[in-house]
């Protein structure tokens, strides 16, 4: 779901609550579902500027998943290979591509309900993420677009590093994610997601950051090039899965501005979240387990981070 942080880990069940407002609705599908960055659509928050709380210090072990890991190779297509090419469009640039939660993560609940330090407040390290009514867990369907991903960039030449390769026990948590793409010193980081609205609720759409500052969150200086990031992304995703962009959030623009998720608060470098489509609708559920619908989700979501890289 919209994510990055916030809402506790959850073996509770991503249940929608009928009556609801709109925006409460979602914000407590968020809550439920362990993976909403808090807030909901009631925060979209430009602008938004808070005291924060002093000085990051969380945990600093980035530690970018090791290029060619065993689950990575195993799922990689037949002539990929982690070196990309010399020579391609994309040689010399670096994309950090971040898949939403973990698939452990639910079996670690007290790690990831950790608060860290996220500049403009405090939030969950991580969350479990959402699910589609069959079981399909978001946090697979992120490992595998973001893989997938990974394949269509370094065959154009990008060195691409994820954050997690489902190659840990849980995590990383949201500040950590951050920092990954910060050290990478990429040049664009796509954080890849999965929505958990209610059943209706349709559409993709790319979250960009919101002007931010307060404790270690300075956004200043990335907002203008992600919003380019993303609306690139955006186009390119239409064309390539013909999905609409939500009809629920960010007025059939396909686009969204949050202030409230520590992945992009603490990030230094042009960064996007893509919520692909919504796992509690059972019509997006079906396009969202369609591994060739993911493959051209990846397709969108890769021309849209090249068509950036060469503007
Ligand atoms: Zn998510």
């Amino acid at each position: 779901m919209r994510d990055d942080d916030s809402s506790p880990p959850a073996s509770r069940p991503a249940v929608h609550r009928g009556p609801l407002a709109a925006a409460v609705a979602l914000a407590a599908v968020c809550l439920t579902a362990g993976c909403g960055g808090g807030g909901g659509q009631a925060g979209p928050a430009a602008g938004q500027v808070s005291p924060g709380s002093g000085a990051q210090d969380g945990p600093s072990s980035p530690v970018p998943p090791a290029a060619g890991s065993p689950s990575a190779a195993s799922l990689a297509p037949v002539g990929s290979s982690a070196e990309p090419p010399p020579g391609g469009p994309l040689s010399g640039r670096t994309v950090v591509i971040d898949p939403g939660h973990n698939p452990d993560n639910r079996d670690h609940t007290r790690e990831i309900s950790r608060q860290v330090d996220i500049g403009t407040g405090r939030k969950e390290c991580d969350t479990t993420g959402t699910a589609t009514g069959s079981g399909y867990a978001e946090a697979l369907f992120t490992l595998d677009v973001s893989r997938r991903l990974r394949t269509l960039l370094r065959a154009q030449g990008a060195e691409v590093v994820l954050t997690q390769d489902g190659d840990r026990a849980f995590g990383p948590c949201v500040d950590e994610r951050a920092r990954i793409g910060n050290e990478a010193r990429a040049d664009a980081v796509v954080s890849v997601h999965a929505d958990g609205s209610a059943a209706g609720d349709r559409g993709f759409h790319v979250i960009l950051p919101a002007a931010v500052r307060g404790g270690a969150a300075d956004t200043s200086g990335i907002v203008a090039a992600s919003r380019d990031l993303g609306e690139r992304i955006a186009g390119k995703f239409v064309r390539a899965t013909g999905s609409s962009p939500s009809n629920y959030i960010g007025g059939n623009t396909g686009l969204d501005t949050r202030g409230d998720l520590g992945g992009l608060n603490l990030s230094t470098v042009p960064k996007v979240f893509i919520e692909c489509g919504n796992m509690r609708d059972p019509d997006d559920a079906a396009l969202l387990m369609s591994a060739d619908w993911r493959g051209r989700a990846a397709a969108g979501i890769a021309e849209g981070i090249s068509s950036y890289l060469k503007r």
